[in-house]
């Protein structure tokens, strides 16, 4: 007889681990959460803390601190290990930082005959995924970036705020990199059913309203929230919370993650937010979203961009 234990180990007790630990925690997500960080007595303060939750909780999760070769079991291994940008810098500034950790992350946990799902936070998010990609040899639906996830939950916001409606009520994504080249396709973004662009159109109070700057704010959100409280981690750890769901319970669930496409919108070799179906295989297939010539412009031009970062790895 074989039990699945729905087992999440966190790799990486900072601020987005431990943020991600306690979504995962409180939602009742998983049976087993595991946390791992070069700085141990930070990653069994984070385990302590979160075990004297279970009391208030609707269900009681084994909550551990643990090593890489406790990984062999585990269903989602998330990588949040790294530091954000710091003031002035992108998220590409930190790539040399990410890969020289991701690598002494990813090697000692393939020892372990890891053969379930990587879900990469560290930034930059896409070319990290793609070089975990690279180093573990999983297939492509193993490896899977946080990607646009986060920016698409935040753009849902800003729409529905603008149009007073409740955000899970607006489908729209942004895709390409998590990162200030990311684009939307306006073309597919719709509120109730209805276009979007034609509910611009039909009413005169949004006579004024700029997509372009929309898009704006949702890059520089980030980097607002990230001024005046040094990172972000409440957004990203729901994010996370919400793709482990969508796997966990082979949700079939459409989540724009950072996937390596393979043909799809034209694309291949490289790492991006893209809209993805998730279910218990991972990233099960790209959903090709309906794109201007316009916007297909913009989507290949912040390709560009993943791919210029992804050619320093390899
Ligand atoms: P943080 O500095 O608070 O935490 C990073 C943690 O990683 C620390 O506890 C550190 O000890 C640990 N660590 C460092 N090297 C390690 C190693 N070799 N093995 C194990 N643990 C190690 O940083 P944070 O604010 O939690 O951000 C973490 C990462 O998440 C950054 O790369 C950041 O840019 C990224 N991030 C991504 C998104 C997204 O949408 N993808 C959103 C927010 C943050």
């Amino acid at each position: 007889m074989k039990i699945n234990r729905n087992k999440i180990v966190i790799v990486g007790a900072g601020l987005v681990g431990s943020s991600t630990a306690f979504s995962l925690v409180t939602q009742g997500i998983c049976d087993e959460v595991m946390i791992i960080d070069i700085n141990k007595s930070k990653a069994h303060g984070e385990v302590m803390d979160l075990c004297h939750c279970v009391e208030y909780l609707n269900r009681n999760i084994k909550v551990s601190e643990g090593d890489y070769s406790d990984c062999g079991d585990a269903d989602i291994v998330v990588i949040t290990a790294g530091a954000p940008p710091k003031s002035g810098q992108t998220r590409l500034d930190t790539l040399e930082l990410s890969a020289n950790i991701v690598k002494t992350i990813v090697e000692p946990i393939m020892e372990t005959g890891f053969d379930g799902i990587f879900l990469i936070v560290s930034n930059p998010v896409d070319v990290i995924a793609h070089y975990v990609y690279k180093l573990s040899g999983l297939p492509k639906n193993q490896v899977i970036g946080t990607g646009t996830a986060m920016d698409s939950a935040r753009l849902k916001y800003f729409i529905g705020d603008l149009v007073h409606i409740d955000p899970r009520s607006v489908h729209a994504y942004t895709m390409g990199e998590h990162g200030d080249s990311q684009m939307c396709p306006w073309s597919s973004v719709t509120v109730g059913g209805k276009k979007f662009i034609d509910i611009l159109e039909d009413n005169r109070e949004f006579d004024n309203v700029n997509l372009d700057e929309i898009v704006q704010r949702v890059t520089r959100v980030g980097f607002d929230i990230l001024e005046v409280k040094g990172t972000t981690c409440y957004g990203i750890a729901t994010t996370v919370a919400g793709i482990s769901k969508a796997i966990l319970n082979d949700e079939n669930k459409i989540i724009p993650v950072s996937t390596l496409l393979e043909g799809e919108f034209g694309e291949t070799d490289v790492f991006c937010g893209v809209p993805v179906i998730l279910n218990r295989s991972g990233a099960k297939d790209v959903v090709e979203v309906h794109m201007t010539p316009e916007e297909k412009e913009k989507f290949k031009k912040s390709l560009g961009v993943i791919r210029e970062y992804t050619k320093r790895l390899f």
